[in-house]
């Protein structure tokens, strides 16, 4: 028989606050918020750190609220390359753990050490000593949930091991029944508002109650409420209830390539200015490509998807672009995305983005085109991405970045949300 896998999910605590504080020990002792449009205080607050937090501020209110619960808060822009470069280190001591590591957000990494305990020790020494390292590398905190899946792991660290002293929780499969079950269906990962009056309505109001109710049940149930197309949905959550989840942690290594490497923003308010959007697949195109070229791999198809800011009646779109020739360089993804993107967007507000390549090859036996700038672009985000790896600052920004979509930065001051 297999061993029982170990896996767990480490997030970083207030990620974009955090970053700033470690990066300004001059702030550890005051507030911290990062927040656009300090000037104006019609930003939203994209994150608080604990000490903000203990004073009542919130992420999503504006920075005038916050400024009247905490009037001597230190309010900062934010810096997303800077808290890419942060995470992408944080990825790296993770991978000294461990080479089954997946990122599942900006602040949130999957962690298999099921192969690690005879070097590591048990799962629980093994999360302290990740935590610890860390904290002594790079300021920041984190909590673990330790569990053998990744959906009971995300659990565990949501509703507990964020609330614990320690920052960690373990939950195992003979745990579930009473710790998990009881709790409000609310609690359940990927159970919104929406869904949570639903199922209340359905006389579905704790985890248990879907663990427990038979599959085909569940289904007959979300059938007459949803149709029948919800029998996908009701086996999901069906699942979750019951911490089935046999999911790898998926690293992304050269022996299996993913299919396609992609990234969605949910966006902190609507967005309805194309030039705030384009701002955004710009970050977007900048994530994805950075990924492509530090495994090795290009795309040869650009994928745009953009869903409304009224999530009843769905709107948006997903549309692709076959490029000429597969690319990993930020500037022909962007270029190809802002094209798409402008060909089927129909100007109403988006709350959702998302950018990914696919048709991936390798990134060396790519044709040689005489006809444009790519091998010079090439040259120049290696080294760039070399120079970030190095300094891991803001130490090289892209001209857009300063210039025109910078202001636009300012002006909307909520690039960022959160990685999904
Ligand atoms: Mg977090």
């Amino acid at each position: 028989m297999k061993p029982e896998r170990v896996v767990m999910l480490a997030d970083c605590q207030s990620f974009y606050a955090s970053c700033e504080k470690a990066d300004n020990p001059q702030w550890e002792t005051k507030p911290v918020v990062v927040a656009g449009d300090p000037e104006r205080r019609s930003g939203i607050i994209l994150a608080a750190c604990p000490l903000a937090k203990a004073r009542g501020v919130t992420t999503a209110e504006t920075l005038r609220t916050a400024f009247e619960k905490c009037p001597e808060a230190v309010i900062v822009r934010p810096r997303m390359q800077y808290y890419i470069n942060v995470s992408m280190q944080i990825t790296e001591i993770y991978r000294s753990y461990s080479n089954l590591v997946e990122p599942y957000s900006i602040d949130e990494q999957f962690i298999d050490v099921t192969g690690s305990q005879s070097l590591f020790g048990t799962p629980l020494q093994i999360a302290r000593s990740i935590q610890e390292k860390v904290r002594k590398e790079t300021g920041i905190y984190t909590r673990l949930g330790i569990s053998y899946s990744k959906v009971t792991a995300k659990m565990a660290c949501d509703l507990w091991a964020k609330k614990n002293r320690d920052g960690l929780s373990l939950l195992c499969k003979t745990d579930l029944l009473e710790k998990l079950w009881p709790m409000p269906v609310n609690k359940m990962f990927m159970v919104g508002n929406r869904m949570t009056a639903h199922f209340n309505a359905m006389g579905l109001s704790t985890i248990g109650h879907i663990a427990q109710t038979p599959l085909a049940k569940l289904k007959q149930i979300m059938r007459q409420k949803f149709g029948k197309n919800s029998d996908i949905h009701a086996e999901m959550y069906w699942r979750i209830a019951n911490g089935l989840d046999d999911s790898p942690v998926a690293p992304y290594t050269h022996e299996q390539p993913p299919k396609q490497v992609g990234h969605q923003m949910t966006l902190p308010r609507d967005y309805g200015k194309l030039e705030d959007i384009k701002v955004i697949l710009l970050e977007l195109s900048e994530l994805v490509c950075q990924r492509c070229r530090g495994i090795g791999l290009m795309g040869g198809v650009v994928s745009v998807g953009a869903m409304g800011a009224n999530y009843d009646k769905p709107t948006g779109f997903h549309r692709q672009f076959k490029m000429t020739d597969p690319t990993n360089v930020t500037n022909q993804v962007y270029d190809a995305a802002v094209k798409l993107f402008m060909e089927h967007w129909d100007n109403s507000p988006l709350r959702k983005l998302g950018i990914s390549l696919s048709e991936l090859s390798n990134g060396e036996q790519y044709q040689v085109s005489l006809f444009d700038d790519r091998e010079k672009f090439r040259a120049l985000e290696q080294t760039t991405d070399a120079l970030k790896r190095k300094y891991g600052n803001t130490i090289i920004m892209r001209a857009v970045s300063v210039t025109a979509a910078g202001q636009a930065i300012d002006r909307a001051g909520k690039i960022g949300g959160h990685y999904l």
